[in-house]
C-alpha cells in the first residue's frame, strides 16, 4: 500500500490506533480468504480493493469531497442509495465486523448489546475508521431499539439523520415511509448543496439497479453445483459493494461472472466432490467479519446463499425505474425499500417464504442460522424460521455468538456435527 499516513493524519485517525488494526486484517483476510484453492482470476480485483481498504477508496473519496462532493455513511440496508447518489453523493456503509474499543464503547452502551453497534461506536471512539471521518452525514434509521438509541449518542460525534422506518407494511406505513423517504432527501439536499432532480434520481436508480442485477447475477451462478464460487469470495464482494464505486463494482462483478460462466462450461469448480449446500440465514456480517462462513466452509460446507444483509437481501429487489416524474421516482424508491423483509418488521411472513425459495432454488442441504448475541429481532425470529424449517424437513443448526474468535472450537465442532450428518443423509 502506498503511504497514505498524511492523509489519515488529516482525517483525525489515531495512527497508533490505526497501524495496530492494519496489523491485524493481512493475516485474518490470509486465513479467511486468500487462504482458499482456486479461487477464480476475477477475484483479484476485490483482494485488490480489500487490501487498499484505508487507502486507495478512501483518496477517491477525499478527492470527491475536494471537488465538491458529499460523503454519506450507512449502518442499514433501508438507507436509500439512490437518493444520496442523485444528491451528488458517495455512499458508504460502515462496517463494524471487528471487537473495536469494547471497553470504551461500554461506557456508553450496555455490556449487553450487540456486537454489531458496540463495534460501530469504538471505531469511532478510537478514531480508526477513515471512512466515518470522511463523512459529512450519518443516516441512521429506526430499525432496532438498540440502533435507534445508539444513534441519538452516536449524533453527540457527528451529525446524524435518523429515518423513522415503519415496523408494519400496511398503507399507513407505506405512506409515512414515502414521506421519511422525502425527508432524507431534503436533508441530503440541504448538505450537498445541490437539487435531486428527475434526471438526477433515475440515473442514480439506474446505476444502483445495474449493481444490484451484477450481485443477482453473481446470485444466479451460485447455484452451480459443483461450486464455481466459495461463500466466502460471494460474501467479500457483497461487503465490497457498500462502500466499492457501484458502476466500477458492478463491472468487475459482471467480469467475474462471465469467468465463472467460463468455468462452469468447462467443467471447472472450486473443489472436489459434492459439499453439503448451506443456507446461511440471520444477521449481517460485516467485514472483516466471516468467522462463520470459514468455520463452514473448512469443514466440508458450501455457503450456497446468504439470506441477510451482507447477502441476497441486500440486491434481491430493484427500483422501478419507469416512473413518471419526480414524486414517482420517490416512492417507486420508498417501496423498493419497504419490501426488504428484515426482522425488525411484524409480521414478517415474506422473510419465512423467502428462505423456504432460498432452500428449493438452491439445493440447500441445511441452514445455519446465525445470530449475533443480545439481536432480539434476529434471536426472537429463529423460531419462527425454525418452525417452517421443520415442517420441510429441512436440518437447521443455530448459532449465537459474537466477534471475540474464542468460542471458534466449540462453533466448529457443531458445524462439524451438522456436515457430517447430512452428509450420511444425502443420497449419492
Ligand atoms: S438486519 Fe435489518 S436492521 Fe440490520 S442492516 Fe439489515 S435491514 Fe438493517
Ligand atoms: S444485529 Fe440485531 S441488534 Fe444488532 S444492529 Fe442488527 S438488528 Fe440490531
Amino acid at each position: 500500500m502506498a503511504d497514505y499516513r498524511e492523509m489519515w493524519e488529516k482525517l483525525g485517525l489515531d495512527l497508533a490506533a490505526h497501524d495496530g488494526l492494519l496489523e491485524v486484517l493481512p493475516p485474518l483476510y490470509q486465513e479467511s480468504i486468500l487462504g482458499q484453492e482456486n479461487r477464480p482470476e476475477g477475484m483479484q480485483y476485490f483482494d485488490f480493493v480489500f487490501s487498499e481498504v484505508h487507502g486507495l477508496r478512501i483518496k477517491e473519496l477525499v478527492d470527491h469531497r475536494a471537488a465538491g462532493g458529499i460523503v454519506v455513511g450507512t449502518f442499514c440496508t433501508y438507507v436509500p442509495e439512490e437518493l444520496i447518489l442523485a444528491a451528488g453523493g458517495v455512499c458508504v456503509g460502515l462496517c463494524a465486523g471487528a471487537q473495536v474499543a469494547e471497553e470504551a464503547a461500554e461506557q456508553y452502551l450496555p455490556r449487553n448489546l450487540c456486537a454489531l453497534i458496540k463495534s460501530s461506536l469504538g471505531f469511532k471512539l478510537a478514531k480508526v475508521c477513515p471512512y466515518i471521518e470522511s463523512c459529512d452525514l450519518l443516516v441512521g434509521e429506526t430499525t432496532c431499539d438498540g440502533k435507534k438509541k445508539y444513534y441519538e449518542i452516536l449524533d453527540q460525534f457527528q451529525p446524524v439523520h435518523t429515518m423513522e422506518l415503519p415496523q408494519r407494511k400496511d398503507e399507513a406505513d407505506r405512506r409515512l415511509w414515502r414521506e421519511e423517504v422525502r425527508r432524507l432527501a431534503a436533508r441530503l439536499e440541504e448538505v450537498a448543496g445541490k437539487k435531486i432532480d428527475e434526471e438526477s434520481l433515475r440515473n442514480a436508480a439506474r446505476v444502483i439497479n445495474e449493481k444490484r442485477k451484477a450481485l443477482l447475477r453473481l446470485a444466479e451462478l451460485r447455484k452451480c453445483d459443483p461450486p464455481v464460487i466459495s461463500g466466502r469470495d460471494a460474501l467479500l464482494i457483497n461487503q465490497i459493494a457498500f462502500y466499492d464505486d457501484p458502476v466500477r463494482l458492478a463491472e468487475k462483478v459482471n467480469a467475474l461472472c462471465d469467468e465463472l460462466e467460463e468455468r462452469r462450461d468447462q467443467g471447472i469448480s472450486i473443489g472436489g466432490s459434492h459439499r453439503p449446500r448451506i443456507l446461511l440465514s440471520g444477521c449481517p456480517m460485516a467485514i472483516p467479519n466471516w468467522k462463520v462462513p470459514t468455520i463452514i466452509e473448512t469443514s466440508g460446507g458450501l455457503v450456497a446463499m446468504d439470506e441477510m444483509c451482507t447477502g441476497i437481501r441486500y440486491f434481491r429487489h430493484l427500483v422501478d425505474e419507469a416512473a413518471a416524474d419526480l414524486e414517482g421516482m420517490l416512492d417507486a424508491i420508498a417501496d423498493r425499500y419497504l419490501e426488504i423483509d428484515c426482522a425488525v418488521f411484524t409480521p414478517n411472513r415474506e422473510r419465512l417464504e423467502h428462505i423456504r425459495e432460498l432452500v428449493r432454488d438452491y439445493d440447500i442441504d441445511a441452514v445455519i442460522y446465525y445470530a449475533l448475541q443480545f439481536c432480539d429481532p434476529y434471536t426472537v425470529e429463529a423460531f419462527r424460521v425454525q418452525q417452517e424449517l421443520e415442517k420441510e424437513r429441512v436440518p437447521f443448526l443455530y448459532l449465537e455468538t459474537d466477534y471475540s474468535s474464542e468460542d471458534v472450537g466449540q462453533l466448529t465442532t457443531r458445524v462439524q456435527a451438522l456436515i457430517e450428518m447430512v452428509e450420511t443423509k444425502r443420497p449419492v
